[in-house]
């Protein structure tokens, strides 16, 4: 059993892969849960398990700044 880590290209979600040996060879890949983008394929006598390590979103807010001037409840004139 070894353990590797891979970040999405995508997102930036961090994953930390965990193999695990069977006896026939088996292919496959796995996708990136939070874009869905292939980041690991395998072909040989280990499967891999990906576990999220930390999540990201650099996808859906690459054109965006973080500002935090949209978070300020005294301003909000719907209260
Ligand atoms: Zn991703």
């Amino acid at each position: 059993m070894s353990k590797t880590r891979v970040e999405c290209p995508v997102c930036g979600s961090v994953y930390e892969f965990t193999s695990q040996s069977i006896q026939d060879i088996d292919t496959g890949h796995i996708s990136c849960f939070v874009c869905n983008t292939i980041i690991f394929e395998y072909n040989g006598c280990d499967i891999w398990y990906p576990f999220l390590l930390n999540k990201k979103e650099n996808h859906l807010n690459s054109n965006l700044e973080t500002t935090g001037l949209t978070t300020d409840p005294l301003s909000d004139p719907t209260v």
